[in-house]
């Protein structure tokens, strides 16, 4: 009885949330054609990732850095990119944060190291986004927008700086989030080990990779890395560690390379049509 209640209230507070914030059509379409990664608006992906966009625009909080106006088009960019991590696992995975700050180009922070003497050097880092602990994601508006044409190269700063989140939520940022049942840390940390060692040589020998060099700094950042990829390059992913490919499909529950191959086929039968 008190549980029929609880969902009937959480029904009504999500249909209130998403009357809130339905996205008009015209937009909605628009951000779909600029982020071709994104499933199509007619597939059940695709109406399940506009409902989650929805959600996630009334629970997030986005603030423009040095009077920047995050538009609706720059909001819903960031959102239904955010989202499609979490397309099968909803948005409580999300549940750890509250604030984004967009900032126009690259951000400039300052950073203080201390040497083995103890002395603080300060310096300044510029960066395309950044996640804290528990603090908002910072995203480079710049980065954000050039992510369907940068989607070939393995490139995506919104999916990126969310898969940090998702690794944070079990509160260390090690390159192994929050694990579903039929996934064993075992599993995952000899997969991710095994092809994070093979990538740092690679990377090491100068070698050409489809996964972002910078995923050698760290395991996290290859968590990070190989997450872009999945999304927006996974034949590649797929091709270059493809047992991490593997993992991250049932880590995700998503085929994401059989939904991008199946709307390429009908992109293509509709031009011939
Ligand atoms: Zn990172």
């Amino acid at each position: 009885m008190w549980t029929q209640w609880l969902d009937r209230w959480r029904q009504r507070r999500e249909n209130a949330a998403l009357a809130r914030r339905a996205i008009p059509e015209a937009l909605w379409r628009r951000t779909l054609k600029r982020f071709a990664f994104l499933p199509r608006a007619d597939t059940l992906e695709g109406v399940e990732l506009r409902r989650l966009t929805s959600l996630f625009l009334d629970r997030k909080e986005f603030t423009g850095a040095h009077g920047l106006v995050v538009t609706d088009d720059m909001a819903v960019a960031i959102a239904a990119q955010a989202c499609l991590p979490v397309l099968r696992m909803g948005l409580s995975a999300y549940d750890d944060f509250v604030g984004i700050v967009v900032h126009r180009g690259l951000a400039r922070v300052r950073r203080e190291i201390a040497d083995d003497d103890g002395v603080v050097h300060e310096y300044e880092e510029t960066l395309s986004g950044e996640t804290v602990q528990g603090g908002p994601v910072m995203l480079s508006w710049r980065d954000v927008r050039s992510a369907g044409a940068k989607a070939s190269q393995a490139y995506n700063v919104v999916i990126h700086e969310f898969a940090h989140v998702l690794d944070m939520a079990d509160g260390v940022p090690d390159g192994m989030p929050r694990l579903p049942l039929d996934i064993s840390p075992t599993e995952w940390r000899s997969t991710f080990d095994e092809a994070y060692l093979a990538f740092c040589r690679a990377v090491d020998a100068g070698e050409a990779t489809v996964v972002d060099p910078y995923g050698a700094s760290s395991e996290d950042e290859f968590f990070a890395v190989t997450s872009e990829a999945f999304f927006v390059a996974p034949e590649g992913l797929l091709a270059e560690h493809p047992a991490v490919y593997g993992l991250l499909q049932r880590y995700f529950k998503q085929d994401h390379l059989a939904r991008l191959l199946s709307s390429a086929d009908s992109r293509s039968a509709t031009a011939q049509a």
